[in-house]
């Protein structure tokens, strides 16, 4: 593709794009994206996309209208810091599958814009790999960050070009997320500086595995949270209810600002979910300094989150020294009631035949045991 071969799909257009195995590439002098989309566009047959030697590809679509990606990869470059694919204003886009690679970040999804991500493979090391300021649904996908702010500050010679792997509420108070894997579909997101991070607007996070990895050159110390949520930009407010969070080094879940004081708030409700610190790290770390706020109704913790369980809930011990609140079970030995718990023991008569009725139905172990012993006294005596 020259500059020139630019395709602009109209607003009134249905394309189907069939890749059929082949690869778009760059010229030297190529700037900008393969295709802007006014209309509805869907792109499949497992192509390829890639830069090859422009120094300012920045991807293959800017949506405007309606795309869906079935499949494909698509690879990206560090030599400009725009977003692989621009989901606009207005636009909505379905990512179904196809693998993503390489850019400052993969997909941008702009305030007022809806985005679908139902699989694919997202991989980059610059800023957050999947950046949400509008809509968006996250129902499948693997997606991977191995961005660190100590290996990244001068390396690309962009200031601090290091994100957490997810991002949601950069651009609008009104953005949302969802997080909920689908039937037969996983969410996978490791990064290094962070998983996922909420700064503005609203989430609700139900299921899928967020983890901190150490950096390969700075170790486990320059990894940080696998959930981040402070007011950086608006007041977040995100339910957490289910999910796997698991660090290398500090708390699964950070509250608050990292560094310094807010006037703004975050909340968090977390009615669910596995958070898991290093041993001797908080599991949930609060700064109520920095707008942080958390309250536990629910969840399996790696340390005692007592303090922030709402009235009536209280973390229980099971036997993996886990903190269990709420409706998650705890997996410990079953507890013998005292003997005024008991249920009144109405003894049951021999019939004719010898054979007896259980008359009290509850604690019936209890009561088969004692109705052993009266058989037993009974037939002595006899
Ligand atoms: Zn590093």
């Amino acid at each position: 593709m020259n500059k020139s071969d630019i395709v602009e799909i109209p607003k009134d257009k249905i394309i189907t794009l069939d890749m059929n195995g082949k690869k778009a590439t760059a010229s030297s002098d190529f700037s900008g994206r393969y295709i802007t989309n006014y209309g509805t566009l869907t792109i499949t047959g497992d192509g390829t996309f890639e830069d090859a030697e422009s120094a300012d590809y920045r991807g293959p679509v800017t949506n405007n209208g309606t795309l869906t990606i079935e499949n494909g990869t698509f690879y990206g470059n560090t030599k400009n810091t725009y977003a692989h694919i621009w989901n606009s204003k207005g636009a909505t886009a379905t990512f179904n599958g196809g693998t993503y690679e390489g850019a400052v970040t993969m997909i941008n999804g702009y305030i007022g814009s809806t985005t679908y991500i139902n699989g694919g493979t997202y991989i980059n090391s610059l800023y957050p790999t999947i950046d949400n300021s509008g809509h968006m649904e996250i129902r499948g996908g693997e997606f991977v960050n191995k961005s660190c702010s100590a290996c990244n500050e001068s390396k690309y010679q962009i200031e601090k070009p290091w994100g957490y792997t997810i991002r949601s509420g950069f651009h609008s108070s009104d953005s949302y997320l969802l997080i909920d894997e689908t039937e037969g579909r996983t969410i996978e997101v490791t990064g290094v500086q962070g998983a996922l991070s909420v700064i503005g607007g609203k989430a609700d996070i139900k299921s899928g595995s967020f983890e901190t990895l150490p950096c390969e050159t700075h170790g486990a110390s320059s990894s940080y949270y696998a959930l981040f949520v402070a007011p950086e930009k608006s007041e977040p407010s995100v339910t957490v209810s289910g999910g796997d969070f698991k660090t290398a080094y500090r708390a699964a879940a950070r509250i608050g600002m990292d560094n310094g004081s807010s006037d703004l708030q975050s909340n968090v409700r977390i009615e669910g979910g596995r958070f898991t610190a290093p041993a001797g790290v908080d599991s949930i770390s609060v700064n109520a300094v920095g707008g942080g706020d958390a309250t536990i109704s629910g969840g399996n913790f790696s340390s005692d989150v007592s303090e922030y369980c709402v009235p009536g809930f209280e973390p229980v011990r099971d036997a993996n020294g886990n903190y269990v609140v709420g409706s998650d079970e705890p997996d410990q030995p079953a507890t013998v009631p005292d003997d005024d718990e008991l249920p009144p023991f109405i003894p049951a008569q021999p019939d004719d035949d010898d054979s007896v009725t259980i008359v009290a139905c509850a604690a019936a172990a209890v009561v088969a045991a004692l109705m052993a012993v009266f058989l037993i006294l009974t037939y002595r005596k006899d």
